[in-house]
């Protein structure tokens, strides 16, 4: 814990990867860890292992403020049942990570508290929105973190800093405590340096609860660990729809050569079809801020967070929330308001859901004949600070892959895979719902055939 405070605080000017640092908490928890290894009586396999949380998840007694102005004196009143999990297993929580505002973006510079900047590369973004978590692994700030994913924000961060990001089944992990934003398709999930390390977190974290009804028990077969060391007969499937023009080609050689592995370590390799892929981020952008603002509609400056006072009720609303809301996060609560409104519900949010429906039966036809899909996490590498921020659909489609998996609720997660200009290419890999395990068999696979350790920026 102490040696993950002092790469935090030396990396803090230069990554700026958390918001927030729990030191006192943290070094008590430690200690307590300490005393309960040495008299045997360790709570978890995972005891005193010092983890990072992205700052939409409620730590009760620390600030929550998803990284927005609205929520910047937010003191969370309870734990998160992540968190809750996490503490009854004897982890000690470091702090907390950056983020883009509200969890929306992909690259963590709408945040109110300034950009996070990518530990391979400081002058470029390191994706988001759960930038500071994947930045906090990979500088080696933090054994592993959690993140949020409604689009893509565990997986495209992961990808973009070489570290392992694991997006689970929808409803394999509790979402209370998590600042909500598009409730139909959020899940929390964990970060790690290895494939390994993520699956054990997520263990921790995993499982019913009677505090979101979506959150589901897994029956033994279901269980994250126990992977088949072998890929033999493990067929794996290449959406040929995701293989087109677009793509960085240096990435999709990346991602081609690590195919190449895979079938050397005896997985059966195929060509399937997603046909309705292609409506995937359109059917998104109208579901995901449909959802946001209704998630939205509590910060209104009355029972949560920072008021702007205005002469009545409406004018202290719009006052609150103009001024407490960021451009990317009106943008959104406009957006999904409009598509939810009478006359164009049916034209919109009717149409999404009916395309969500026919993109559900596209992974569910190409499961039949594969076990495991494999795209590239990213259509890109780590761009350059400020070079997406005025164009927001240049934003939008840097989560292209990842969006569907959200949208069918299907676990995936995001392995390194090499580098391409010197910056981490991650690829992603997709399972049937609650199978986790199949799809991390294939990661660990592969992480064991080339070796994690290339994969370390040289802080
Ligand atoms: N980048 C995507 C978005 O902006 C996904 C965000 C997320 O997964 N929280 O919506």
């Amino acid at each position: 814990t102490q040696a993950c405070l002092d790469v935090a605080q030396k990396q803090a000017p230069r990554t700026a990867a958390y918001v927030a640092m729990a030191e006192r908490e943290a070094l008590f928890a430690a200690d307590e860890s300490d005393r309960r290894r040495s008299s045997g009586g360790a709570l978890s396999f995972l005891d005193g292992v010092p983890i990072a949380v992205k700052d939409n998840i409620m730590v009760a007694g620390l600030n929550c403020t998803a990284a927005s102005n609205i929520l910047r004196h937010y003191v969370a009143p309870y734990d998160a049942t992540v968190v809750t999990k996490m503490k009854a297993a004897g982890l000690v929580i470091l702090g907390k990570t950056n983020l883009d505002e509200f969890a929306m973006g992909s690259s963590t510079e709408t945040s109110c508290h300034g950009p996070t900047r990518n530990p391979w590369d400081e002058a470029r973004v390191p994706g988001g929105s759960s930038g500071g978590s994947a930045t906090a692994v990979a500088e080696r700030s933090a054994f592993a973190a959690l993140g949020t994913d409604t689009g893509g924000s565990i997986r495209q961060p992961a990808g973009l800093c070489g570290v392992v990001g694991l997006k689970p089944t929808y409803g394999r992990v509790s979402r209370y405590g998590a600042i909500a934003m598009a409730s139909s398709l959020d899940q929390i999930g964990p970060i790690g340096r290895t494939v390994a390390d993520a699956a054990a977190l997520l263990e921790i974290i995993e499982g019913p609860d009677g505090l979101d009804s979506n959150a589901v028990a897994t029956t033994p077969d279901q269980r994250v660990s126990g992977w088949p060391e072998s890929l033999k007969g493990v067929r794996i499937g290449l959406p040929k729809e995701y293989f087109v023009a677009g793509m960085d080609e240096e990435i999709e050689g990346r991602v081609r050569k690590a195919v190449e592995k895979l079938e050397e370590l005896g997985a059966e390799i195929k060509e399937v079809s997603l046909p309705h892929a292609d409506f995937a981020l359109a059917a998104y952008y109208i579901i995901m801020p449909s959802e946001v603002s209704a998630n939205l509609a509590r910060f209104d400056g009355i029972r949560y967070g920072s008021r702007a006072k205005g002469d009545n009720l409406i004018e202290t609303y719009r006052k609150t929330r103009g001024q407490g809301f960021g451009s990317e996060v009106r943008r959104r609560v406009m957006l999904g308001t409009y598509a939810l409104s009478s006359g164009y519900y049916d034209a919109y949010y009717l149409q999404a859901l009916k395309v969500r429906r026919l993109i559900a039966q596209d992974f569910a036809d190409a499961f039949n004949e594969v076990d495991v899909l494999l795209t590239p996490t990213s259509p890109v590498v780590a761009w350059k600070l400020g070079e997406k921020t005025e164009d927001p659909l240049a934003m939008y489609l840097a989560d292209i892959y990842t969006v569907p998996v959200n949208i069918v609720g299907l676990p995936g997660v995001s392995v390194p895979c090499g580098q391409v200009q010197g910056l981490p290419v991650g690829m992603q890999l997709i399972s049937r719902p609650f199978e986790e395990r199949v799809m991390l068999g294939v990661a660990n696979a592969y992480e064991k055939a080339v070796g994690r350790l290339e994969f370390i920026p040289s802080i």
